[in-house]
């Protein structure tokens, strides 16, 4: 079944959340941990988790997806910045224990410098710092587009990290549409050989969830900005046949398209209505 949704604001909880996924057809999403850019966060409404909790359950929205703020670097060159990245990860990973089996999403990081085995040695450095053997999130490294010195835009970089992870086996990837294609990864020629690369380098096992964008900019352009769905360089025939391909179909697609919620509502029924199968 086509599990898809789209990126929401956490302003007002997760039972407003899920209300809102349902509204606009979705069955999953994808939100904020906390400020995108890092702040404090709002002491967790535990009345709003359990509502959600029992929403959830009856209009089948797990697993949902947390996504990191997206300016944490786990692989600063800078100790403080390091030690923010972790506590702040540390202390998300904790309050979504509240909501069990849930996909928690980040950027690996920039190693600025430092070089990309500098970075990557510090990036599972914190990750066996922080995943406990009785957690019950799967943590996920973003594919990333390659932009300046972003670690995650090779295959083989995420694989190195996961080799150094300990507890590796709470860990998994999530796949970017236009990261990858931003990336140098053709998905609209050769989506096959793609996905044949990544099975080989880090494991389709691996693969837990997909960022579903198109891309304002041309193969490997290293330059990560996302378009609606059809308008970019993917373009809806490719979107199509990723969305349907053996080896994604059943994961969990979610929109982070430049989009407010109608516009969401609407990319979410096109690709209900190109998915070969059942949709909720
Ligand atoms: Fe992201
Ligand atoms: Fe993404
Ligand atoms: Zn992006």
């Amino acid at each position: 079944m086509l599990k898809i949704g789209c990126h929401l604001s956490s302003s007002k909880g997760f039972l407003s959340m899920g209300k809102t996924a349902v509204e606009i057809g979705a069955n999953t999403f994808q939100f904020f941990t906390r400020n995108p850019r890092g702040g404090k966060a709002k002491p967790l409404d535990l009345e709003d988790v359990a509502a959600y909790r029992s929403f959830a359950q009856e209009h089948s929205l797990f697993p949902i997806l947390a996504h990191a703020p997206y300016t944490l670097n786990a692989c600063a060159a800078d100790e403080g910045l390091r030690d923010f990245a972790k506590n702040t990860m540390a202390d998300d990973l904790s309050r979504l224990e509240h909501i069990p089996q849930s996909m928690y999403n980040f950027h690996p990081g920039s190693h600025v410098q430092q070089g990309a085995e500098k970075g990557i040695e510090l990036i599972s450095d914190l990750l066996n710092q922080i995943l406990t053997p009785d957690q019950s999130t799967t943590v996920l490294l973003e594919t990333m587009a390659g932009k300046g010195s972003e670690v995650g835009g090779r295959f083989e970089e995420l694989r190195a990290i996961l080799d150094r992870v300990e507890l590796n086996d709470k860990m998994g990837v999530c796949l970017d549409t236009c990261h990858v294609f931003d990336g140098g990864y053709n998905i609209v020629a050769e989506l096959d050989s793609v996905l044949e690369g990544f099975d080989r380098v880090i494991g389709l096992s691996r693969l837990r969830a997909v960022h579903l964008n198109d891309s304002k900019n041309l193969l490997g352009s290293h330059k990560d900005r996302h378009e609606k769905l059809g308008e970019g360089n993917i373009g809806m025939e490719a979107l199509t046949a990723i969305v349907n391909h053996p080896a994604l179909r059943e994961l969990p697609f979610y929109l982070e398209t430049p989009n407010e919620l109608p516009g969401y509502a609407r990319e979410i029924a096109v690709m209900k209505e190109v998915y070969q199968g059942e949709c909720s």
